[in-house]
């Protein structure tokens, strides 16, 4: 059958089969167009037919479907390397091989005795790293998160957040910040792992003076605020917690570990080795678990946790260490969210940044929330929205400085506060959190 492209219309799909019929068995002209559409539409419905059984037999993806496919290889892509992380089989790790042995006493490290003249003498040596800068101490923050990806992908989110809110906080205030991603010491896995992060980084970095431990579940809600440094002159250890609670009721929330400062020093470098031997994964840990429960007003039942420890240690030598412990409840060094955050539009209308207790809240704890595990002790949404507001209720007062806030405590989304300008300068000195914060506006009245 030739094709007669005379015959052709332009409005036809072009399909000369039917063109080429119809003149050679001379059927008058509008049957001939009748056959044609009918031709026409059964060509369609087959070639519809065969994409489909094309797609569902061999995959073939044709059109939007394409974006489905790229999606599809994505998703599996992403699990492949989730399950990678996931997967402990490396055989090339000793620490894997290591047997655990339960009569071992448990160390964080060699014994050192003599941490305050070697560093001392280290500081004599190095004045290019002063422990002191224009009279305030060297401050490191310290915080992190478990090695592997959260259980759900929403927690890796608002570890983001809670990185960047620290990041702020740090950036305006001149204090250096480390995030750790890894187990030190594989015993201490978990909320224990703090510890010898804290003593490592106290023996590496001889200039700070102060490490400030923030868990990754505590967010700086008072962008303005500043710790009032020179009472602790004379102590070692501060913690946000309640003499009452402690000595007289032992509760086992009498302190708060989620947010605390150590000096770097002998003493410290003690504590800590006295701190951790309840903290060993596995037997020990849940051993030393009743003993905690059995001691401590108010405490579940369940493995030893780092909190619940050192209010043990502390109680049970009070003499030894209280000293050089200070208990600090002037302002929330750690504040427990549960409280807090449904306060924040009555903080805004009656305060303002800069005071850190029940008024504007310095830190906003979500114990108990366990965003990037798979359960917390509270509903996963009142914890997600809950740390959102925290997060944006603070980042609002980052924002400030640059002339937007958030469109409400709940959205992402910011709008402009105040018009651009061509003299800046005027909004540097007005705004500029570094120039309003000096120690003593940090006090309480
Ligand atoms: N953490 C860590 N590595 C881990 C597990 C926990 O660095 O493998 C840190 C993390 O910053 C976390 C903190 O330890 O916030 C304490 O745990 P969590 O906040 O879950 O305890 P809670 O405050 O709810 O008692
Ligand atoms: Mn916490």
């Amino acid at each position: 059958m030739g094709q007669d492209n005379h015959h052709k219309r332009s409005t036809s799909a072009g399909l000369p089969t039917s063109n080429a019929r119809g003149r050679a068995t001379g059927i008058p002209r509008g049957r001939q167009i009748q056959k044609t559409f009918n031709n026409i539409k059964i060509t369609i419905l087959c070639g519809f037919v065969t994409i489909l059984v094309l797609r569902g037999t061999i995959g073939v993806n044709l059109g939007s479907s394409d974006s489905d496919a790229v999606n599809q290889n994505l998703i599996e892509e992403t699990n492949r390397i989730l399950a990678e992380i996931r997967s402990d089989a490396d055989p090339s790790d000793p620490d894997d091989q290591q047997p655990f042995n339960p009569n071992a006493t448990f160390t964080l490290g060699p014994k050192i005795n003599n941490w305050d003249e070697e560093r001392q003498n280290w500081l004599t040596q190095n004045p290019e790293y002063p422990n002191f800068i224009r009279g305030k101490p060297r401050i490191l923050l310290l915080t992190g998160s478990p090695p592997k990806p959260c259980d759900n992908p929403i927690g890796d989110h608002y570890l983001l957040k809670s990185i960047k809110n620290k990041i702020d906080y740090c950036r305006l205030h001149g204090i250096e910040i480390v995030y750790n991603l890894a187990h030190l010491d594989v015993e201490l896995a978990g909320y224990w792992a703090k510890l010898p992060m804290i003593r490592r980084l106290m023996l590496s970095h001889p200039e700070v003076e102060w490490i400030w431990w923030m868990d990754s579940d505590a967010f700086f809600t008072d962008m303005v605020f500043e710790l009032p440094m020179s009472k602790y002159d004379a102590y070692n250890l501060v913690l946000h917690g309640y003499p009452d609670l402690l000595f007289d009721q032992k509760s086992w929330i009498a302190v708060n570990t989620g947010s605390f400062l150590f000096r770097n020093c002998q003493w410290s470098l003690d504590l800590l080795d006295e701190w951790a031997p309840m903290g060993p994964k596995g037997p020990v840990r849940e051993e030393a678990g009743k003993i905690l429960t059995a001691n401590l007003k108010g405490r579940p039942a369940f493995e030893a946790d780092d909190q619940s420890a050192l209010i043990y240690l502390l109680l049970s030598k009070k003499e030894k260490w209280m000293d050089k412990v200070f208990l600090e409840n002037s302002f929330y060094l750690h504040g427990y969210w549960a409280g807090l955050v449904d306060r924040y539009e009555e903080m805004i209308e009656k305060y303002h940044p800069g005071l850190g207790d029940e008024r504007w809240p310095f830190v906003t704890h979500f114990v108990g929330c366990k965003p990037c595990g798979s359960y917390g002790d509270y509903p996963v949404e009142r914890c997600l929205s809950s740390m959102e507001r925290a997060y944006n209720f603070a980042d609002n007062q980052v924002l400030k400085l640059y002339g937007f806030r958030h469109r409400g405590l709940l959205s992402p989304k910011i709008k402009r506060i105040r018009n651009e300008t061509v003299t800046p300068l005027e909004f540097v000195d007005q705004f500029d959190i570094r120039r309003h914060s000096t120690e003593s506006k940090g006090l309480k009245s």
